[in-house]
């Protein structure tokens, strides 16, 4: 059927309505932008991509073997409920299987989580500026996005947070290490910050940068917090673990919350190979904490270099820094790429630069000192 309304120019067909007012305003998640394309845009030999916070040391050892060996079984729709990844995530985590989920990212998880938890209307509350797929989540499922504003240094007012959840509020998310501003939540705030929250209302810890933590007084959320029936952890193995490509995540939580999960995960969305190739990765615990040690030491040693131009750079516990340009934001992300780098701006706040490679950041430092003098 259709209504006068449609038909503004009188002789068009009418067509299905996907416009909704809601997702029209909201952005859209920005990828990485190719270093390839960009590299033949500006004739050089090659760019560099420190846009998307992996790491850039290339799969672990044993991980393109695995993935050849399960592509032999393309054919074949892979094991849907995930059994050995899960088992071996269990064994290595030191908890129950049934607690622990699996999805094509840890993003995917996120949004499972909220289609689990939230009914429209249902509050979701996260700080904000964080990981910019929480609110194309909320709106997409449906849930009502209660943001708060990051404090003064860029992180989670977690006082604020608390104040933020009614009895509306299903669930709340918690980015530690915070993307973009790589901020963290110290224990005794999110002690306090847990012990404030009504137990029915879910805590969401995203855990995406725990391997690059380093200061001792940020709470691992699985060891300290995992076992609290409130209490969600999301991981991935896109960054430290090196499978970004292949889109693999988990999450532990109490069996029910689990299963709840596993209930609306698109059905075979951990494919054969992602699940061979996070089981070899597994296998080189080791090799990863070596390359999460150099990521580190870089961070460092950027974070050190770019406060000489930029000196509110907050220390970052994760794989990448943020430097709040505020309005020159854009124009610095223009000044990188002309230069072969690309960085991460976010209009009229700041920048995020992936730490990469010693010759990558020093390629990055040499193109930002001038074009932040
Ligand atoms: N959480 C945070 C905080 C992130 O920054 C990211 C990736 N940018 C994710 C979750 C999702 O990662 P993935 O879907 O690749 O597991």
């Amino acid at each position: 059927m259709t209504t006068p309304g449609d038909h503004p120019a009188g002789d068009r067909p009418a067509t299905p309505r996907l416009t909704r007012a809601d997702l029209e305003a909201l952005p859209s998640y920005v990828p990485g932008r190719s270093p390839a394309d960009l590299a033949r845009e500006l004739g050089l030999p090659e760019a560099v991509k420190l846009a998307s916070n992996e790491v850039p040391y290339g799969p672990l050892p044993g991980v393109v073997e695995a993935i050849a060996e399960a592509a032999a079984t393309a054919h074949r729709y892979p094991d849907m409920g995930v059994v050995a990844l899960r088992d071996t995530l269990a064994a290595t985590l030191d908890v129950d299987a049934g607690r622990i989920a699996t999805g094509c990212g840890s993003v995917a998880l996120a949004e499972h989580l909220v289609r689990a938890a939230c009914l429209p209307g249902d509050e979701i509350v996260y700080s904000w500026r964080s990981f910019e797929a929480y609110p194309i989540i909320a709106a997409t499922t449906g849930a009502t996005s209660v943001r708060v504003p990051n404090t003064a240094g860029h992180g989670h007012d977690l006082a604020a947070m608390a104040a933020a959840v009614t009895d509306r509020t299903r669930l709340v998310l918690v980015c530690n290490p915070n993307n973009p501003t790589g901020t963290s939540v110290r224990r005794a705030e999110l002690d306090a910050f847990l012990a404030d929250l009504p137990p029915t209302t879910l805590v969401v810890l995203d855990e995406a940068y725990r391997e690059f933590v380093t200061d001792a007084e940020v709470p691992d959320g699985l060891a300290e917090y995992g076992d609290r029936p409130n209490v969600v952890v999301l991981r991935t193995l896109s960054k430290a673990w090196g499978l970004a490509g292949l889109r693999i995540g988990y999450l532990v939580a109490q069996p029910d919350i689990a299963a709840a999960v596993r209930k609306v995960v698109t059905p075979f969305s951990t494919s054969a190979v992602a699940q061979a190739a996070a089981l070899a990765a597994l296998r080189q615990a080791d090799e990863v904490r070596r390359r999460c040690d150099l990521v580190i030491a870089e961070r460092d040693r950027v974070t050190e270099a770019i406060r000489k131009v930029v000196p509110d750079v907050p220390g970052s516990q994760a794989n990448f820094v943020w430097l709040p340009l505020g309005d020159r934001s854009v124009e610095f992300g223009k000044a990188c790429e002309a230069r072969g780098v690309i960085v991460r701006p976010f209009p009229g706040e700041g920048v995020r630069v992936t730490i990469g490679t010693p010759a990558e950041n020093d390629l990055f430092l040499s193109v930002a000192e001038p074009a932040l003098t």
